[in-house]
């Protein structure tokens, strides 16, 4: 058998299969075609695999294409957007999901404009109001901007849309209290995909966010710093969070400009609480900090004794399996699509800051090196 690309040697995990050692990966026609242990990179006839293209990975770290659950990428309708493949490929991440950008009316630009000129997969969220974040925020704080129907249509006939967004916070929903919600998560349950549910400043409160949420939905920024938040002010889980865990509700970072803090993951490190999924929420006003990228994301969950495993998990395989793609991306089983990202880990002092300010330094920092979406590789800038 003759393979397109060899990854050689590199150090492979892949939280999907519970691997974690030197690995040969072999990819033909965009797919995985074989994973080998070293010295048994040989076909059915036992000849030794040729391939095209061979990558030297000793050293690097080779895991299933990053996946970033909480992005914004429509630059060319949202003044926070950025570029898909400038937070996707050029930084290791092979699949970015936009966290509510887009809605119903502007999902046709979207596409053309966002989804089509990028090598980077770009999934999303679809925002449960019209407006997505076109208008600039508020866009739950008039009722009659909400399209719950159109968006279970096109949930049915469009698979780049995996979910719903809805973002609870005061200042988005105005007056609405959790009406935007409850609308959110009719449609979400009709068309049988989860919720995404940025939480915030109330109103409404987490209190009454957490009960309407069922399992398999993500609460995002689920470890800011903010008051009202999963935890209280004596740093105890409440109980209506602890609830929402007991269902199979799932929390992510959703890291952004103020929602996300060291010190509330402190709090849940306390309680064995562990985020299922590690994302960015990256986008213009915090690209050049705190949050920079999904690596230098990773890298804070490193240095806050995280095991590598454990982070890779939290960006490969957690959010696949929201997205109900576990069977093609963030896995490197053999018949998935082949994305795989190829990391470094870096000796070198780096301070990372969270959203409050706090920093906390590293001597070893996540590097993405290559990114190889359905077979193509590029080289991360
Ligand atoms: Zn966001």
């Amino acid at each position: 058998m003759k393979v397109d690309l060899l990854i050689r040697n590199g150090r492979v995990i892949d939280p999907s299969q519970n691997l974690s050692g030197h690995y040969d990966l072999a990819i033909r026609e965009g797919r995985i075609v074989g994973l080998y242990e070293k010295g048994k990179t040989t076909d059915d006839q036992g000849m030794y695999l040729e391939s095209q293209e061979t990558i030297e990975a000793e050293g690097y770290v080779v895991t299933p294409g990053l996946i970033d659950l909480h992005a914004h990428v429509f630059p060319t309708k949202t003044s926070l957007g950025v570029a898909a493949d400038r937070v996707g490929v050029e930084q290791g991440v092979t699949t970015v999901v936009d966290a509510g950008s887009v809605g119903l009316w502007s999902f046709d630009a979207f596409l053309e404009e966002a989804v089509h000129p990028s090598v980077t997969r770009v999934l999303a969220f679809l925002n449960i109001s019209g407006d997505g974040l076109c208008t600039g925020g508020g866009e739950l704080a008039d009722m009659s901007r909400l399209t719950p129907r159109e968006a279970v249509a096109l949930i049915r006939k469009q698979p780049i849309v995996r979910g719903i967004k809805a973002r609870m916070s005061g200042s988005v929903v105005k007056q609405n209290g959790l009406q935007p919600l409850l609308v959110a998560k009719e449609a979400a349950r009709e068309a049988g995909v989860p919720m995404m549910v940025h939480i915030g400043n109330a109103p409404p409160k987490l209190t009454e966010i957490l009960p309407l949420l069922d399992q398999g939905d993500v609460v995002t920024h689920a470890f800011h710093g903010k008051k009202g938040g999963m935890f209280d002010e004596r740093g105890e889980l409440i109980p209506e969070a602890q609830d929402a865990l007991e269902r199979g509700v799932l929390l992510d970072i959703g890291h952004g400009e103020a929602s996300f803090s060291f010190q509330t993951l402190r709090h849940a490190q306390a309680q064995g609480i562990t985020p299922h999924v590690i994302s960015t929420d990256v986008h213009q006003r915090n690209i050049d900090g705190p949050v920079h990228s999904l690596t230098h994301t990773l890298t804070k969950f490193l240095a806050m004794g995280y095991a590598l495993d454990e982070v890779i998990a939290a960006s490969t395989y957690a959010p696949a399996r929201i997205l109900g793609l576990e069977n093609e991306i963030g896995t490197l089983k053999v018949g998935a699509c082949a994305d795989v990202s190829i990391l470094q880990l870096k000796k070198e002092r780096t301070i990372l800051t969270d959203s409050e300010q706090e920093t906390v330094e590293t001597k070893e920092r996540v590097v993405a090196y290559q990114a190889i979406t359905s077979g193509r590789v590029l080289t991360c800038k």
